[in-house]
């Protein structure tokens, strides 16, 4: 997901005069400790292979009719006994007209948003639940499931990270539980329906027109989407590095964006080379990658295989190839390997925002990376990355990418890069925690990355922040220096890290030195033919750091 806090703000003030909701990362934040356990133990005891989605929309109502088919199998080994019930998310603003279990009517109560069947045939592993309900799905979060409006157009689309999945069909919203998926959009027939997964089949029926999509690899309940409006659309040919497979780039657009899109999005074929060359081919590769522009006002959300971009910023002006590659970088990081929890967001959305800046030196270099992840420093970042208050703020954007900038730096390149494809080929298509890419990275580079995991993601809440001053001490023609790095840390006992330090020298030369820091005072002393002029610590910005003289 891209948030763009200032950028919407502006839009809103300036150009359209839409309902402000301006502080919806504030909301967000309380919301998601509220149901922070909306996934129970029941529901972890059952796992869902299949989901066959019937969607039929009823813009002028703004409704949704609904059948939906799921394949779970129960997890013998946890919670399921004889008078167990299943359990599944489902907002109880939704009427459901019937619930069956392998066929059989089934009785069922609601209460919370949840679903709790009541199981005729114990002894069956395999279940196929089938729910046939209608109604008007409730809003909530960042938006939640929308019949739309612009320019006279209807629009209809999703946004339902982290857990609105289930305002508008019954699922499993734990992210981990990943299943294939077929989903039916019927609208009326001049709409274009868009979804997850391959196109298999178009229908028509009276004025009414079903696209029917299906997945090869599984997907989470939250990436699930709809997209129904009178789009336009354009494609690219994607040729995987292998140059086994020949996949579509599709672009929905609106017909007024048409000239605009093909300006703003000509660079997925470079974003989706570039990123499959960093991280692996690009994993659903067997599927396609798209964009379809939605009416989501804060940016855009990597719905797999079809992400969400904001009708807002088709601008014809290319202002955000750093959100069209973040997004793709989702799929990566995200979709083909989910977060565990959302305690694991870091995973997604820290991973997404450094493949902008790894973009921007794969093309245009060191300067490119670097002056990237300067825009991403911040001397206000707070809580932890792991377990975040807020799933979506700065710190787990602009903090996370600055992380695993410092892990490169930490472990090198070459064991960096290793570690990023060789955690994508072991989690793809599942999900993964951030112990389990520590682990990787820690065989790769045979270091114990535990002190670094702990200051940066588990329980440091801080930047660096050091004092620094030197003295030299001229001796038989040469000079004694000895240099001072003073931690002063607010609430976390003592950062380690590597130093480098930039000596300048009078003579006009200048040589890097690296120190490794693990106290709060340190004392380094060396000594140099030359006289010392001044000191740079961390010339080259490698840590999320900040740092005074005392000279
Ligand atoms: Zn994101």
């Amino acid at each position: 997901m891209t948030f763009y806090r200032k950028f919407s703000f502006f839009i809103i003030v300036t150009v359209i005069f839409t309902v402000a909701v301006y502080p919806q990362s504030f909301q967000k934040n309380k919301e998601y400790n509220d149901k922070k356990y909306f996934v129970s133990q029941q529901q972890k005891a059952l796992d869902i292979l299949h989901y066959d989605l019937s969607i039929d929309l009823n813009v002028d109502k703004k409704v949704v009719n609904g059948v939906a088919i799921l394949i779970a199998v129960k997890d013998q080994s946890n919670y399921f006994n004889s008078d167990s019930e299943i359990e599944l998310n489902f907002y109880d603003n939704m009427k459901i007209h019937y619930v069956k279990i392998n066929s059989k009517p089934a009785e069922y109560s609601r209460r919370k948003n949840r679903i709790f069947i009541k199981e005729t045939e114990v002894s069956l592993d395999t279940l196929k639940i089938e729910i046939e309900y209608s109604g008007a799905p409730q809003r909530g979060g960042f938006d939640g499931f929308v019949f739309g409006w612009v320019k006279g157009n209807s629009l209809v689309y999703n946004i339902s990270e982290p857990d609105l999945a289930s305002t508008f069909f019954p699922c499993d919203e734990d992210p981990s539980d990943k299943a294939l998926l077929d989903i039916k959009i019927t609208n009326d027939s001049q709409f274009v329906s868009v979804s997850n997964g391959n196109l298999i089949e178009t229908k028509n029926s009276g004025n009414k027109k079903t696209y029917h999509y299906k997945t090869v690899y599984p997907i989470s309940p939250y990436l699930i989407a709809v997209y129904s409006a009178p789009y336009k659309n354009f494609t690219d040919s994607y040729v995987s590095l292998d140059e086994k497979d020949t996949m579509q780039i599709y672009y929905y657009v609106l017909p007024e964006h048409f000239d605009n899109a093909k300006i703003d999005f000509a660079g997925h074929l470079d974003y989706m080379k570039t990123l499959s060359e960093l991280f692996g081919e690009y994993p659903f590769i067997k599927e396609k990658y798209g964009i379809a522009e939605f009416l989501w006002n804060y940016g855009a959300m990597e719905n797999q295989t079809i992400t969400g971009f904001g009708y807002n910023f088709v601008s014809g002006n290319n202002f955000f190839e750093d959100t069209y590659v973040h997004e793709l970088a989702h799929h990566w990081w995200g979709n083909s390997v989910g977060p565990k929890t959302w305690n694991d967001i870091w995973l997604s959305e820290g991973f997404a925002a450094y493949s902008e800046a790894l973009y921007a030196e794969a093309k245009n270099g060191k300067e490119a990376l670097k002056s990237k992840m300067l825009s991403k420093f911040s001397s206000n970042f707070n809580g932890t990355l792991y377990a975040p208050k807020d799933l979506f703020s700065e710190t787990i954007y602009d903090k996370g990418a600055w992380v695993l900038h410092m892990l490169r730096n930490e472990i090198g390149d070459t064991d960096f890069f290793e570690a990023l494809k060789s955690y994508h080929n072991i989690y793809k298509y599942s999900n993964a925690s951030i112990d389990d890419f520590k682990t990787i990275c820690e065989n790769i580079s045979r270091k114990d990355l535990t002190k670094f995991f702990d200051q940066w993601i588990y329980n440091g809440k801080e930047n660096i922040y050091f004092i620094y001053s030197f003295e030299a001490e001229s001796n038989e023609g040469m000079e004694e220096v000895t240099l001072y790095i003073d931690q002063k840390t607010r609430d976390y006992p003592e950062f380690h890290f590597n130093l480098d330090v930039e000596i300048f020298y009078k003579d006009g030369t200048s040589e890097t030195k690296s120190f490794f820091i693990n106290k709060i005072k340190n004392k380094f002393n060396f000594t140099t033919g030359r006289k010392v002029e001044a000191i740079l610590p961390d010339p080259e910005s490698k840590l999320l750091a900040e740092f005074d003289s005392e000279y």
